[in-house]
């Protein structure tokens, strides 16, 4: 009776808590959609982005590099994350986003972010891996699950709007032979590949296609979930194509960026007289609520 009482409890322990991460990944593969992920660097910016991932019920990653952790605080991230899943129930998760310093790498995996992606794209394919590996190895040893993630293949550093494509950015394309070399040595959980993206959008043009034969190959070969880097100014149809493909998180920075600065200025100009930062920041968290809205409902087919 008692054992029975407790596999009940424990069952419903289970239905009714926040899936980890890596379950939230698996699930979204299965069902050939993706976890959206957006970068932040205040609490405008995430409150916009958690208020419409609770808007249409589904998880979302927040992401910060450690150029955004800098201004916004580790920790104090981290804690608002924390608050949202505890306060609101919310299955809102962190990443550190293109970590390059083991320093910073070591601090996110201590304040208690979900993932690190350790971005050695830039190194020799040895030190990538050497890198990569020291970070699975400091996220193993947590004692909680904290997944990792490398990138491989350059596909550009800044999300910024660029006069023209960054240099050497998306030159080496990610091959399903190093993808699963890498995958192999390194022991990640995520791969995030060089496949025609591009980090930024690109002034008054089109960004290229992705390479949607190369991700299918790439993600046969490592059997592991991959991320789009450089979603910003990607059509809906190569999106939806990559998904299906193999990509299980999709990343969005710029496009929030520019969103996010444009409406600062219209907030401004339009409440020249108030100094209430409630009122005239208001506009600039509704624009990024709505970019944020737009591409959770292309990532999850809504
Ligand atoms: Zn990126």
């Amino acid at each position: 009776m008692i054992f029975s009482r407790t596999c009940v409890f424990v069952a419903a322990w289970y239905y009714f808590r926040m899936k980890t991460l890596r379950e939230t990944i698996a699930d979204a593969r299965a069902r050939k959609v993706a976890v959206g992920h957006f970068n932040v660097s205040d609490s405008n910016q995430f409150n916009a982005i958690v208020a419409a991932a609770a808007e249409l019920g589904v998880p979302v990653i927040i992401g910060a590099t450690e150029g955004e952790q800098k201004f916004f605080g580790t920790h104090e991230v981290a804690a608002l994350v924390r608050a949202a899943r505890e306060k609101k129930g919310l299955s809102v998760y962190l990443n550190s986003d293109h970590t390059r310093t083991i320093e910073g790498m070591k601090a996110a995996v201590d304040a208690g972010f979900d993932a690190v992606l350790f971005d050695g794209a830039k190194e020799t394919i040895e030190h990538n891996i050497e890198l990569v590996k020291e970070t699975v190895a400091y996220a193993k040893a947590a004692g909680r699950e904290v997944l990792v993630e490398g990138e491989l293949g350059y596909i550009g550093s800044s999300s910024q709007v660029h006069a023209d494509i960054p240099e050497g950015a998306g030159l080496d394309m990610t091959t399903p032979e190093l993808a699963t070399r890498f995958v192999q040595e390194t022991g990640v959980d995520l791969l995030a590949p060089s496949v025609g993206n591009i980090h930024g959008l690109l002034k008054g043009r089109a960004k290229p296609a992705l390479d949607l034969p190369r991700i299918e190959a790439i993600s046969k070969a490592v059997g592991i979930p991959m991320v789009l880097h450089g979603a910003s100014g990607e059509t809906d149809a190569d999106v939806h194509g990559a998904i299906e493909r193999g990509m299980g998180i999709v990343h969005v920075n710029t496009e929030i960026r520019v969103a996010y600065k444009d409406a600062i200025a219209r907030g401004l100009a339009e409440n020249a007289e108030d100094i209430a930062p409630y009122k005239y920041m208001l506009p600039a968290m509704e624009a990024v609520k709505q970019v944020v809205l737009k591409k959770l409902k292309v990532f999850n087919g809504l």
